[in-house]
């Protein structure tokens, strides 16, 4: 958390124009529409990782950019993956 804040001083410091409002932004694709073949499991701990943060916490989707419908998979996956000890609950 403490990065982030300090990432988006430097660059209100950095760039004069720097307006959060009109903050030029990249259309996010969902990873699993973008792939068909992508296939989320939820005993893969590798594939479930890139969706958790170093926490353990489940990212929003405006981090993962995936669809509704794919969150909610992704969700799923990963509380299922905790319970069966493959992804941790939390992490220091
Ligand atoms: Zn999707």
């Amino acid at each position: 958390m403490a990065d982030k804040k300090n990432n988006r001083k430097n660059n209100r410091n950095n760039d004069e124009d720097y307006n959060p409002r009109f903050r030029k932004t990249r259309k996010k694709v969902c990873p699993l529409c973008a792939d068909k073949n992508l296939k989320l499991d939820y005993k893969n701990a590798e594939q479930l990782k890139k969706f958790i943060n170093d926490k353990g916490k489940i990212l929003p989707r405006r981090a993962t950019g995936a669809c509704a419908i794919h969150q909610r998979d992704i969700t799923l996956a990963v509380k299922r993956a905790r319970q069966i000890a493959v992804l941790p609950y939390t992490q220091e």
